[in-house]
């Protein structure tokens, strides 16, 4: 049971190990087996999920919808507004069509995906309008680097966190981006921490996971969360992976460990662009 915990700027804990759903609902095949793992995780406390209307054109909120029928009061859900869609009354439009998908009457957390042409305040607007009727409890963004940052928050101080791509070998957000947000007190939700799968074949990441007893995914987890104030969602359809992920909140590196990772995935040296997939 995982139970480390990332305090929102709302005050709400939230577990730092929450399940994401890209590439769910695009096969009526595997919609047992999606089901299925995203019960499993909130059974083993990874009760934030992430979802987005992007993903499989609103399938994979219909997937999550059924994951959490009969049990919505134990989740946190996230879900996100395509930025073409972002406009004050665009951004109500797509909340209403996510919330009638996931079989619920309200959001936790509501996404700008990324950024697009509307103006911040048009958004803001449509968040604001949600958070009145009670649509949404809380609104954040995704995909933003610093300087877009630093515009949001000059208009609006709600935001609780930026969902950004940050793992072992996207470290580019540890020169400027994390450190700016972590000042502010604003959480960081990393997206494909274990990168789609790619990063489990390095040899450093076996090493390090055969001393713990663990896996690669198990590690590049664990190193994701070892920052406070960082969620990790990573996405999986398998029972059995959802049982490894579950267990990684509870690794703990060691200055060995780091090191060892330091070396083969190195901190950025300089400004590095804000990566996205
Ligand atoms: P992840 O890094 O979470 O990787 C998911 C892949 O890794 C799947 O193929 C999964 O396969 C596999 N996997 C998961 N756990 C294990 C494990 N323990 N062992 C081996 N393989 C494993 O990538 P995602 O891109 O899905 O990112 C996570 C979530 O972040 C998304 O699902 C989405 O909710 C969000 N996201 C947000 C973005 C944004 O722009 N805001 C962009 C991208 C992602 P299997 O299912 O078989 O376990």
């Amino acid at each position: 049971m995982t139970t480390a915990r990332v305090t929102l700027p709302s005050g709400e804990a939230v577990p730092a190990l929450g399940l994401g759903t890209w590439h769910m609902g695009e096969s009526r095949a595997a919609r047992d087996d999606e089901v299925a793992a995203l019960r499993l995780g909130l059974d083993l406390g990874m009760t934030l999920i992430d979802t987005a209307e992007m993903y499989a054109d609103g399938r994979a909120e219909q997937v999550v919808g059924e994951a959490v029928r009969g049990r919505r009061d134990e989740v946190f859900l996230v879900s996100k507004v395509l930025p073409r869609n972002a406009s004050a009354a665009g951004t109500v439009r797509a909340c209403e069509a996510s919330l009638r998908r996931l079989g619920t009457d309200h959001l936790d957390l509501y996404l700008l995906h990324w950024r697009g042409r509307v103006p911040f305040q048009d958004t803001l607007d449509g968040f604001a309008a949600l958070v009145r009727s009670g649509k949404i409890r809380h609104w954040g963004v995704s995909n933003l680097d610093v300087a877009d940052m630093g515009e949001l928050t000059a208009l609006s101080d709600g935001c609780q966190t930026d969902q950004v791509l940050y793992n072992l070998s996207r470290r580019g957000p540890e020169h400027d981006l994390l450190p700016w947000l972590a000042e502010r007190s604003i959480p960081v939700m990393a997206y494909s921490p274990v990168e789609q799968g790619r990063l489990l074949s390095s040899p450093v990441l076996a090493e390090v996971a055969r001393r713990h007893g663990a896996t690669p995914a198990q590690i590049a987890l664990a190193w994701v969360l070892r920052l406070p104030g960082v969620n990790a969602i990573p996405k999986s359809s398998s029972l059995a992976h959802v049982r490894e992920n579950a267990a990684a909140a509870d690794i703990r590196l060691t200055e060995a460990d780091l090191a060892d990772l330091n070396a083969a995935f190195p901190p950025p040296e300089g400004p590095e662009p804000l990566d996205v997939l």
